[in-house]
């Protein structure tokens, strides 16, 4: 019965494709320890975007990725060609003036919601210890530019890992107090830089694990005129993180990933993958969507023969996975642990 509504809940959305995370640049001025991404110094040309924008109508939820995407010029010129979207875009915060200023000309072309998302890894010393010196303080700047910018949702992403989860939790408190929308804690994935970075024990994030909960309860989201929508994200959020911890200590996809149906990643060059930790599938600007969905299906099977079974914590897939699954869904609604 479950798979019977797992397959009629995946066809019916997929009728719209869910989730893209369009990475216009490789460009970055960090360089961060924990970065796993590739820095080489690519940008999409508006002409690409223009083509990935046409082939891939109605996109729910888009992430612009980077690189930093404040350094594209054409950041707002690329967000223009997704007008049916809710865009999310990430910045490290680096360049205060020339963000704010790109930041109100999307706010006043953007017409879904648009949300940024900056990233603060922790207090001064850790944050530059894992982002490089002076790192806070003009992120910090950026922050308060972009809280007086109506219209816009603004989070705070943190990377969680061995170099800040011993005061993550007072951190977390510090965060609560500058008043962001909310703020998305991020599991260290992928194969950071720097070799030292690791996940902290399973233990420390267990032991931590009500008071992170109580600060993600605790914000609006950025639905203060939505009490149910507000009570019922509050509620996702505990529920990715339970389930990223469940799915650590499992070593398995705890709710099944439907990657090559609901995520797409795209390159600069307009390569396709199924997520950001597996290798292209296919080429967007060369071959029709449907075809690289399959040969992601396919890649998917013969890695998992080839290496066992595939798992992540990555909140994005986790999130489409959760909205896709017929027991999760009803487990959020009713505010039950995984
Ligand atoms: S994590 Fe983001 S800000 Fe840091 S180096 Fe990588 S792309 Fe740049
Ligand atoms: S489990 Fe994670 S890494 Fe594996 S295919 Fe799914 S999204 Fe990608």
């Amino acid at each position: 019965m479950n798979g019977i509504l797992n397959n009629l809940a995946l066809a019916l959305l997929r009728r719209r494709h869910q989730h893209v995370i369009l990475h216009i640049t490789t460009r970055c001025d960090l360089r961060c320890k924990t970065c796993f991404v590739d820095k080489g110094g690519a940008d999409i040309t508006l002409e690409a975007a223009a083509k990935i924008a046409a082939a891939l109508p109605g996109v729910r939820w888009l992430d612009i990725g980077g690189g930093e995407p404040f350094l594209h010029p054409d950041l707002a010129a690329i967000c223009r060609l997704f007008p049916q979207s809710a865009i999310t875009i990430p910045t490290n915060g680096q360049r205060p003036e020339s963000i704010y200023e790109t930041a109100q000309a999307l706010v006043r072309d953007v017409r879904t919601e648009l949300t940024l998302a900056l990233s603060l890894d922790g207090f001064p010393e850790e944050n530059d210890a894992i982002r490089g010196a002076g790192a806070y303080e003009k992120a910090l700047c950026t922050f308060h530019l972009l809280r007086a910018i109506p219209g816009l949702v603004l989070k705070i992403n943190t990377v969680v890992c061995n170099a800040n989860s011993d005061r993550l939790v007072e951190f977390m408190g510090h965060v609560r107090a500058l008043g962001p929308d909310y703020h998305s804690l991020l599991l260290l994935r992928g194969a950071p830089s720097d070799p030292a970075m690791a996940l902290p024990p399973m233990s420390a994030l267990e032991a931590m694990t009500p008071e992170v909960l109580d600060i993600l309860g605790s914000y609006d989201y950025g639905d203060r005129g939505n009490p149910v929508l507000r009570v019922l994200k509050k509620r996702y959020q505990r529920y990715l993180w339970r389930i990223s911890l469940k799915t650590l200590a499992a070593r398995r996809c705890y709710v099944p990933c439907k990657a090559p149906w609901l995520h797409k990643v795209i390159y600069p060059d307009g390569s396709v993958s199924m997520c950001e930790l597996m290798p292209p599938s296919g080429n967007i600007l060369e071959k029709p969507l449907y075809e690289i969905e399959s040969r992601m299906a396919a890649d998917l099977s013969a890695y998992e023969q080839a290496r066992g079974a595939c798992y992540c914590t990555h909140n994005c897939n986790l999130g489409e996975n959760i909205m896709t699954h017929p027991g999760s869904i009803l487990s959020v609604i009713l505010g039950l642990r995984p």
